[in-house]
């Protein structure tokens, strides 16, 4: 593990990751986490259990060195991190970006879906599913899947499958099964019911790779631990370049794989301020009536509650029924959140703020016209932040670039043409013909 790794600096010793000690009994984080699951899946899980413990935090048979070596030539590892000049002028404090978006794939996402793969090639699994929303999720593991030669199948609900033809393209592309999940709305909630369904009756030869620091334990912690590559590397770059530590972290969250992945090798660190930014949708009313929430921010709205084996912060009507939520960006629109991190925000260690869809549109703007770097519309939330509340933040920022804008492209021409957005090109050319 990294206790054991070369630093590229003389930089103090990478901070002791919180829940690591917890992770090897029932991943509780305060009143968080737990195993909330069926029978049926306990097999699974405490194997899994036993196999997090032994390949991720004690190194058997090299697995984090092979893990490590494939996140440099797969995945293209380090990322850099790079100072953002303009955005530090506009601002009047420095600005790095953590470049998530050169990850191979796009984004952060392939970190986790590369490790769990690996993790069930080691554990003597094989077959993979899992289950995707807007298809990021089942696009990355169907790239790992693909470069470790595992069978994948994917789960999706048939309206996300009519809405991202390209992503279903990609997944197949990379030899991955696509099923559809017809029950329900046909949207994640239901794709998730449907994966946990398949794994709990195949999981002799069968791994599940869940998509975000959520699920029972052990996900939370394994899928923190994957991702954590991104502040350990952006600590020691920080030290590098700056000669300090960064004064705060800013990351987007939706499960909250990008926030936990940004923030683990910060935690340890009391004078480094953490910024967790969620998708504030259209508004932070909700519509009890209806059963919709206009927003998905649950670490700011959410109340506690249990979903998809765990217990955590939630958006959820008034008889604890999930609701529906919302956002302009389809990999923060989900109705609960990592339990280590809705721990870290009641501990006041993360500070949650909800950006709304105006805010990030302005923010995916902001970022292309003056860096040259086109951001994910997950991504744009932590930038629309910066657009408010950078007067708030410290002397040294660094913000996760968590995905490239590409994917996004459609979704942007159509959001922008809505609204004014400050800084934005002129759309009627663009929407005139499209
Ligand atoms: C999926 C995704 C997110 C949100 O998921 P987390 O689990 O919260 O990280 C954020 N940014 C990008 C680019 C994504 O693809």
């Amino acid at each position: 593990m990294s206790e054991t790794e070369p630093t590229t600096t003389d930089a103090p010793e990478p901070s002791r990751r919180p829940g690591r000690e917890r992770g090897r009994d029932d991943g509780k984080f305060g009143r968080y986490g737990g195993q909330f699951v069926p029978e049926a899946l306990m097999p699974a899980i405490e194997e899994l259990t036993d196999a997090y413990e032994r390949y991720v935090l004690g190194n058997e048979d090299g697995f984090m060195d092979e893990f490590r070596e494939r996140l440099a030539d797969f995945g293209g590892r380090p990322t850099p991190l790079q100072r953002a000049d303009r955005l530090s002028e506009r601002y009047g404090r420095e600005i790095y970006l953590k470049r998530e978006d050169l990850l191979h794939g796009g984004a952060h996402k392939l970190n986790n879906a590369l490790g769990q793969v690996l993790l069930a090639k080691y554990m003597g699994k094989e077959r993979i599913v899992a289950e995707t929303g807007a298809g990021q999720h089942g696009t990355a593991t169907a790239m790992a899947a693909a470069h470790l030669d595992m069978p994948c199948e994917i789960y999706m609900g048939e309206r996300d499958i009519n809405r991202q033809r390209p992503n279903v393209f990609r997944m197949k592309l990379n030899g991955a099964e696509v099923n559809p999940v017809t029950a329900g709305r046909g949207t994640l909630k239901e794709a998730i019911s449907e994966t946990m369904r398949d794994w709990a009756t195949t999981v002799e030869n069968t791994h599940y790779v869940i998509g975000s620091v959520v699920g029972p334990h052990p996900f939370p912690v394994m899928v923190r631990d994957f991702q954590a590559v991104i502040s350990e590397e952006a600590r020691a770059q920080a030290i590098e370049t700056t000669g300090e530590l960064p004064t705060d972290v800013v990351a987007c969250a939706g499960g909250g794989s990008n926030t936990m992945g940004s923030f683990a090798g910060f935690v340890d660190d009391d004078g480094v301020a953490l910024h967790a930014i969620e998708a504030g949708g259209s508004t932070l009313e909700v519509d009890e009536e209806a059963g919709v929430a206009p927003n998905s921010a649950s670490l700011f709205a959410g109340e506690e509650g249990v979903l998809h084996g765990a217990r955590t912060k939630l958006l959820q009507d008034s008889h604890g029924q999930i609701m529906e939520s919302h956002s302009v960006s389809s990999g923060l629109d989900y109705a609960g959140v990592g339990p280590e991190l809705a721990y870290l925000v009641d501990e006041g260690r993360v500070t949650p703020v909800a950006v709304d869809d105006d805010a990030a549109l302005e923010g995916f703007h902001r970022l292309s016209n003056t860096e040259g770097i086109i951001p994910a519309l997950e991504t744009a939330h932590a930038f629309g932040y910066l657009e408010e509340h950078a007067e708030d933040l410290g002397e040294r920022v660094v913000v996760t670039v968590s995905g490239r804008g590409d994917k996004d492209l459609d979704a942007a021409i159509e959001e922008t043409d809505k609204r004014d957005v400050p800084g934005a090109p002129e759309m009627s050319m663009f929407t005139g013909g499209i």
